[in-house]
């Protein structure tokens, strides 16, 4: 079976990826030793660059393998894009200087205080997600996903992570924790930007690109 070394450590986005890739014939395993490796340092101003960075710098420690990287997050209209590329430190005081993470319920409950005067109707928002494929350093190619739903008031379901309990996707009635792997395959931004990578490594592999 074909496998793709994925550059996280975040056991949502994996779990995220081992659902989307069940019916293909694809593995995705973690890149080897990725605890071990330095990190990088997410400072990009875009959801791409960091997608970018975090590709090229773990592929040039897997030689010669295709290793994926996944830059996600929130953005919210009525916080004029925020929390963005910050998704993953919100509650932090100075997320734009900080580097390490902040815990899931604390990111929730600033995104709830933030919102705390925002109506129903002026909670807009969408997931990201870009995935940039790279090799020994190089970015192949670049997938971008989104989704749009709304904020809501009170967490809602217990499934996935981050943001999911406060995202509600009207498509199905559901809360984004409360689907299960199957259908956050189906309808997230990242079942849909794996699937665009799914396709161009399909042609890959078939020698009709890079
Ligand atoms: P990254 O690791 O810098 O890409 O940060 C991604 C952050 O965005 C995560 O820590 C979550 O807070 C949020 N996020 C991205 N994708 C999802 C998702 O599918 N569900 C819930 N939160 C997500």
């Amino acid at each position: 079976m074909n496998h793709v070394l994925i550059a996280t450590s975040n056991d949502g986005k994996l779990r995220d990826f081992a659902g989307a890739a069940v019916s293909f014939d694809i593995e995705i395993v973690p890149v080897p030793n990725f605890a071990a490796l330095p990190p990088v340092i997410e400072d990009g101003l875009t959801f791409e660059e960091n997608a970018r960075k975090k590709a090229e710098a773990y592929s040039s420690a897997a030689p010669g393998e295709i290793v994926l990287a996944d830059d996600s997050g929130l953005e919210v209209d009525a916080l004029k894009g925020a929390p963005g590329v910050h998704s993953a430190r919100y509650a932090a005081d100075a997320p734009h200087l900080m580097d390490n993470n902040t815990d899931d319920a604390a990111n929730n409950a600033r995104l709830l205080r933030e919102l705390k005067d925002v109506p129903s109707d002026k909670r807009s928002g969408r997931f990201v997600c870009v995935l940039a494929a790279a090799r020994n350093g190089q970015t192949l190619e670049v997938f971008r996903a989104e989704v749009e739903g709304t904020i809501l008031n009170r967490p809602r379901g217990t499934n996935g992570f981050g943001y999911d309990p406060l995202f509600y996707f009207p498509q199905i009635q559901k809360a984004f924790a409360e689907l299960t792997s199957e259908e956050k395959a189906q309808y997230s931004h990242r079942g849909a930007a794996f699937r665009q990578f799914l396709a161009w490594y399909q042609l890959m592999k078939n020698g009709t690109t890079t």
